[in-house]
């Protein structure tokens, strides 16, 4: 705990009066630029990945960044999806997997979820189509559990792709071109993001090589 307060002491001491303008501009209201989806877990950090300063992001985290289907009763991620589409009418969403998911890794290993019941229901709503993963990986003793950790999560960001589409406030703004999904996966190893191409059916990087490349020079030139 002494470690959050002494960040309070570092934000209040010199962020804060670094950033005052944005704060107080932002006190206001919110603009968000997008809904963005992901994991509980501690290492995935948002806005450092996509250097997004306050007021960038509207995020919704939870364990094995999971959307539970909309009929379910005052559901936390349904009601920030509702929020995010009808008031904050953001024009993308991002569902981003990443490596390592704790979440996934007790789908793979059912005993790790023994002593958690809350969690093994919560992760009923990978869905049948990482249940489907799961039983066939079990015959598939020749990959690794790392291949088949990455498959599972990037099976399940689909999965969720799919789940957000059930949203009546999501489907309305899809029907009308008013908002964009994206399925990405953070590898924390090595900092990079992948994103999921529907045409190709698997998940390619987030930029291309030229991409990066024409984007640092603006960086430079800017
Ligand atoms: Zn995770």
């Amino acid at each position: 705990m002494q470690q959050l307060l002494d960040g309070y002491v570092r934000f209040r001491s010199n962020i804060y009066p670094q950033h005052s303008n944005l704060f107080e501009r932002l006190a206001g209201g919110q603009q968000p630029q997008a809904l963005f989806i992901t994991c509980a877990d501690s290492r995935v950090h948002p806005e450092m990945v996509t250097q997004s300063e306050p007021g960038t992001l509207f995020s919704c985290r939870n364990a094995g960044n999971l959307i539970p289907p909309p009929n379910e009763k005052a559901s936390g991620v349904a009601a920030t999806i509702e929020y995010a589409m009808r008031v904050l009418k953001v024009a993308d969403i991002v569902i981003c997997g990443h490596s390592d998911c704790g979440a996934m890794k007790g789908l793979l290993e059912s005993e790790l979820l023994e002593s958690m019941p809350e969690v093994r229901s919560w992760l009923e709503h990978a869905g049948p189509s990482t249940k489907w993963l799961t039983r066939l990986f079990s015959d598939a003793m020749s990959m690794s559990f790392d291949q088949k950790l990455r498959l599972l999560t990037e099976a399940n960001v689909i999965t969720q792709m799919q789940n957000l589409k059930m949203h009546p406030a999501v489907d309305e703004a899809l029907r009308k071109g008013d908002v964009r999904i994206h399925g990405w996966m953070y590898d924390i190893g090595c900092g990079h993001v992948q994103r999921f191409d529907s045409d190709m059916g698997c998940f390619r990087p987030l930029l291309s090589d030229d991409e990066m490349g024409a984007n640092v020079q603006e960086l430079k030139i800017a």
